[in-house]
């Protein structure tokens, strides 16, 4: 699934390749999955993105904002798999979720691997939109301080147990963070999984936080994952440190064999010596 960073990378991409081009058809799926919310009927998606210009995008937590001028906004969110553009004259894939066609003969289609929203809507209301509204800082916005993370700890700390992970990867806490990514995060902090956050030190708190933003700003620097796609097709360059491929290998910090549990709806990768 994508995360921030893969998010941010193909709306980078986007600006710099899709932007400003005109919309000659617009088209949902071909290959029906009932775990695609879409909120156009084909007719009214075909009818309201035909001669629209694509604007410039722009991505926030797990999502991302296509403004098709004028006018509308076309909303991906909480998906995965492919996000493709296609110069003119290329193949296009057998199988999409959404496809845009452009008037240079150039095309763009996406197919979402488990679930995920391409909604589109009236420019503004996507800002209604549950999940979008009232997100909380996402770790690249200036709102997303030392001071506000230690808040956002303190406030959690009041009303339930959570863990670590639970931190990173469950209800929006930190949007744009995903299971993937918060294994580095974990293992850069030293932090298990499990560690509950009401037992953080101020330090650690303080390492958690600094990871987050380094983990991030790797990943944006290499134009997302290794294991998803950016707009061209290409894998992403960042290498994750914590995956399956470390099973069994030693930890680069301490020689230990990492170790693989299940533990809030996802497998978890993590040195048992270094993340405490
Ligand atoms: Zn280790």
């Amino acid at each position: 699934m994508f995360e921030l960073p893969e998010f941010i990378t193909l709306a980078r991409q986007i600006n710099e390749t899709v932007a400003g081009k005109t919309i000659r058809g617009g088209v949902l799926g071909n290959s029906p999955h009932k775990f695609v919310w879409y909120n156009r009927t084909h007719e009214e998606f075909a009818r309201l993105t035909a001669g629209k210009t694509v604007g410039d995008a722009r991505a926030q937590g797990k999502w991302l904002f296509i403004p098709l001028d004028p006018g509308y906004l076309l909303l991906f969110g909480e998906c995965g798999g492919r996000l493709l553009y296609h110069a003119p004259g290329v193949k296009l894939p057998a199988k999409y979720h959404l496809w845009l066609t452009f008037t240079d003969g150039s095309a763009l289609t996406a197919l979402t691997q488990m679930w995920g929203a391409m909604e589109l809507y009236q420019a503004g209301q996507e800002r209604e939109r549950q999940y979008v509204k009232g997100m909380r800082p996402t770790p690249v916005e200036p709102a997303f301080t030392c001071d506000y993370f230690a808040a956002l700890i303190a406030d959690l700390q009041t009303g339930e147990k959570r863990s670590v992970k639970g931190l990173l990867t469950q209800d929006q806490l930190i949007p744009g963070l995903g299971n993937a990514i918060a294994q580095d995060i974990m293992f850069r902090a030293g932090l298990h999984p499990r560690h509950p956050i009401g037992d953080l030190s101020t330090a650690q708190q303080r390492a958690l936080y600094d990871a987050i933003l380094a983990t991030v700003a790797a990943a944006i620097a290499g134009g997302g994952r290794h294991d998803e796609f950016d707009l061209y097709n290409r894998p992403g360059g960042y290498a994750r440190l914590m995956d399956n491929r470390a099973v069994g290998k030693p930890c680069p910090i301490c020689g230990g064999a990492i170790e693989k549990i299940q533990y809030l709806g996802g497998a978890c990768y993590f040195c048992p010596r270094c993340q405490v």
